[in-house]
């Protein structure tokens, strides 16, 4: 009996590259704000496959429910601090929540899910082959004393303030990366994301444009945090998906910053929101937490020359879209 000598199979973990068919992606946290929204983007190439894992802690179904049931969609309720087997070329690993109310509702929840949940997406890239690219944030930065913030800046954190979890968490959640980059030669992406707003943001998750936003429509005071001259520096969520997404298909590890340059205090993006939603809302004062950040915003110099990116939106043509989408689920039609 003669036997034909036949290739080795690839790993069946490296399948869509076999049959030269689709990417299979995976999205952590893309029930979430800007994880729905970069599903979208990724679901419009037909070459793509998109599975979702989240515990829907801060992310909803509803936001991918244009999905639900589309042969080239997945969704998996999932805590990543649990270990997942999937097989996918790519993973962009967004779970973990943003806003500060809700980071810091569950701390110790908020660092397993940043330490525990990226060693185990890590675990996932290294078995299957994929790359992959983690959220992370501007807070790695802390209460900056650089400014603007360029990647080399190595930050002023406070490692056992009540922002901790997410920000050291975060920083732990970068050095993971690199270790699995040096050691077992993984493929990985960092970007820094500095504050992003947009559609189908929580609207009482606490955070300032939802807060602002939200506030202007009921037609209660905008709440300002003291001194009101902390600065942000808002991204719309479609400029950074573009980057994300560049990102990943780019040659560069990164870290690099992702956000839009143009930067506000509390207080003049206050006086935005009033001249551009209700302009008979009042302007209230209020008490901050610990550690607020007094600037923030990015060099985004890496990002354009390495990926060609910078963002398009300003933040007064962002602000009535975020408004839109707001005055659509609070049911509050803008008045003529
Ligand atoms: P979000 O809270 O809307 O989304 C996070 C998603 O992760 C949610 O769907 C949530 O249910 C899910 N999640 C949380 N813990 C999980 C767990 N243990 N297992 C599985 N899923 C889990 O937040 P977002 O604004 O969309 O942020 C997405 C990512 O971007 C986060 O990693 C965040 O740290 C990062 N980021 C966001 C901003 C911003 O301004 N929005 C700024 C910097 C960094
Ligand atoms: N892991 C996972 N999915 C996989 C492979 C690994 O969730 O497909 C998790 C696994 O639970 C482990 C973590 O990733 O705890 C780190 O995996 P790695 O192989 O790097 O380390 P080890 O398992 O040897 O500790
Ligand atoms: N902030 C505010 N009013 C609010 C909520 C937040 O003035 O109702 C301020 C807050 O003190 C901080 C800035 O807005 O200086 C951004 O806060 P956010 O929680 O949106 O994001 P992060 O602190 O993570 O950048």
């Amino acid at each position: 009996q003669t036997t034909t000598k036949q290739p080795p199979l690839p790993s069946p973990l490296r399948f869509s590259k076999f049959f030269q068919s689709n990417m299979r992606i995976l999205v952590t946290g893309g029930a979430g704000f800007i994880g729905s929204h970069l599903v979208d983007r990724l679901m419009e190439n037909e070459k793509n496959e998109v599975i979702v894992a989240d515990n829907y802690f801060t992310g909803c179904k509803d936001n991918l429910k244009k999905w639900i049931g589309h042969p080239r969609f997945e969704l998996i309720r999932h805590d990543v601090t649990e270990t997942l087997l999937v097989e996918v070329d790519r993973i962009y690993h967004l779970a973990c929540p943003a806003s500060p109310i809700f980071y810091k509702y569950n701390p110790v929840k908020t660092i397993k899910t940043n330490v525990i949940g990226t060693l185990n997406m890590l675990g996932l890239a290294k078995r299957v082959g994929a790359r992959i690219l983690l959220t992370s944030t501007s807070e790695v930065y802390g209460d900056p004393l650089i400014h603007p913030q360029p990647e080399t800046y190595w930050g002023n954190v406070n490692p056992i303030g009540v922002r901790s979890c997410y920000d050291e968490g975060k920083r732990v959640a970068e050095t993971l990366m690199f270790d699995y980059h040096r050691q077992h030669g993984l493929e990985i992406r960092i970007a820094r994301i500095f504050n992003t707003y947009g559609p189908r943001m929580n609207i009482d998750d606490g955070r300032v444009v939802s807060n602002f936003i939200a506030q202007a429509i009921r037609g209660e005071p905008l709440t300002v945090q003291l001194p009101g001259t902390q600065t942000r520096s808002f991204c719309y969520v479609s400029d950074m998906v573009d980057g994300l997404i560049r990102l990943m298909e780019g040659e560069n590890t990164g870290p690099i910053n992702i956000g839009n340059p143009g930067e506000f205090t509390m207080t003049e993006l206050a006086e935005n929101v009033k001249e551009l939603i209700n302009p008979a809302v009042e302007i209230k004062m209020v008490e901050n937490t610990p550690d607020d950040p007094r600037q923030r915003k990015p060099d985004i110099t890496k990002a354009t020359e390495l990926l060609g990116w910078e963002p398009k939106v300003k933040l007064r043509d962002g602000l009535p879209l975020m408004e839109e989408d707001f005055r659509l689920r609070l049911g509050v039609p803008r008045k003529n």
